[in-house]
């Protein structure tokens, strides 16, 4: 059993000497953000941090102030901190070097399915990984910095949807306001994170868009993205993220999913208006993930498999009044 709970974690970081941070793959404001913040929060006490990555760093998460702190340094090192992870396995290629630290902190705001680690804090009342990270920092003692105010503010706008989801909380604007005060520039990120569409990209959600396929008397909108689109549009895999709040933001429907073909994987991303636990769909399949914004991976040819995801969408939809 590990230690829980932010003064353990605290406690831990404050301990570390050398570390790596990581979050999940395919990653978004709030794992990226949460862990640079982190990072300069425990250089600024003097030890060494490091961002490492699945994958290249995401053009959307550029405009991040990552100076020098994404970095593949050979180990040993003596601390892991794994951010916006439920389970290991999200970690991808870098779940071996995270696992061979001796300390392996967690922190995170999804509902734990496979817990890990020496030192956890898993809070899924939090709206996102950075309201965790910026508790931390605090107990650390260590003053939020711009750079910081800017990561955790990022972190929060992605994962609230610009503070419109229904994890947005007083603590989420009280924690906004403070980053505002410090200098961070609300349009400013907006533009990055929302805004910076490219003319491949926009091909891409407008084809998305013109896939949208409706069930159960449009309660289940589904997209399927075939391999092949994303690059006949001349886009990344990642300009597609977007497309599945389109689909849940049609009206009557209550449960959307985006699929991305894959080479006999598939990426699924679900989303719920609220009354569905698309975690739980997810969860089915193997995936994971918040009750209203979850995600999976499909294996085999996707005639055999998609069906079964649909099903599970459609018994999952809250039965109508008789
Ligand atoms: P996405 O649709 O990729 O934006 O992910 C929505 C939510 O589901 C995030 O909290 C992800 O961390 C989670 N998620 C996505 N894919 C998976 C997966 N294959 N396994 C577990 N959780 C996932
Ligand atoms: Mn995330
Ligand atoms: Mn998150």
């Amino acid at each position: 059993m590990s230690e829980q709970g932010p003064a353990a974690c605290a406690a831990a970081l404050a301990r570390s000497q050398r570390l790596i941070l990581a979050a999940h793959v395919h990653p978004d404001a709030d794992g990226l953000g949460s862990a640079l913040a982190m990072a300069l929060a425990l250089r600024s006490l003097g030890k060494q941090a490091w961002v490492a990555l699945d994958a290249a760093l995401p053009e959307s998460l550029a405009f991040l102030p990552w100076g020098d702190v994404l970095h593949e340094v050979p180990g040993p090192y003596d601390t892991a901190l794994v951010l916006d992870c439920p389970e290991i396995s999200r970690t991808g290629r870098l779940a071996g070097a995270l696992q061979a630290c001796p300390t392996l902190v967690v922190l995170d705001h999804h509902p734990p399915t496979k817990p890990f680690g020496t030192h956890a804090w898993a809070d899924p009342s939090a709206a996102a990984t950075g309201e965790l990270a910026h508790a931390l920092i605090r107990a650390l003692g260590v003053p939020v910095s711009g750079a910081m105010a800017l990561a955790l503010y990022a972190a929060l706008a992605d994962d609230t949807g610009s503070f419109r989801y229904s994890n947005t909380s007083p603590r989420t604007h009280r924690l906004a306001a403070e980053f505002l005060e410090a200098g961070v520039k609300p349009y400013a990120v907006a533009q990055q994170l929302f805004e910076s569409y490219t003319p491949q990209s926009l091909r891409l959600l407008s084809a998305a868009l013109a896939r949208i396929q409706l069930f159960a008397g449009g309660r289940l909108g589904l997209v399927v993205l075939e391999r092949g689109l994303i690059a006949s549009c001349g886009a990344l895999d990642e300009d597609a993220d977007g497309a599945i709040n389109y689909v849940r933001g049609l009206k009557g429907v209550e449960a959307a999913g985006l699929l991305r073909e894959g080479e006999g994987q598939h990426r699924v991303s679900l989303r719920s208006r609220g009354r569905v636990d698309v975690a739980a769909v997810a969860r089915a399949f193997g995936g994971g993930g918040h009750a209203a914004a979850a995600g999976l991976t499909l294996n085999g040819p996707l005639e055999s498999c998609l069906p079964a995801l649909k099903a599970a969408l459609q018994a999952a939809l809250p039965g109508l009044p008789a």
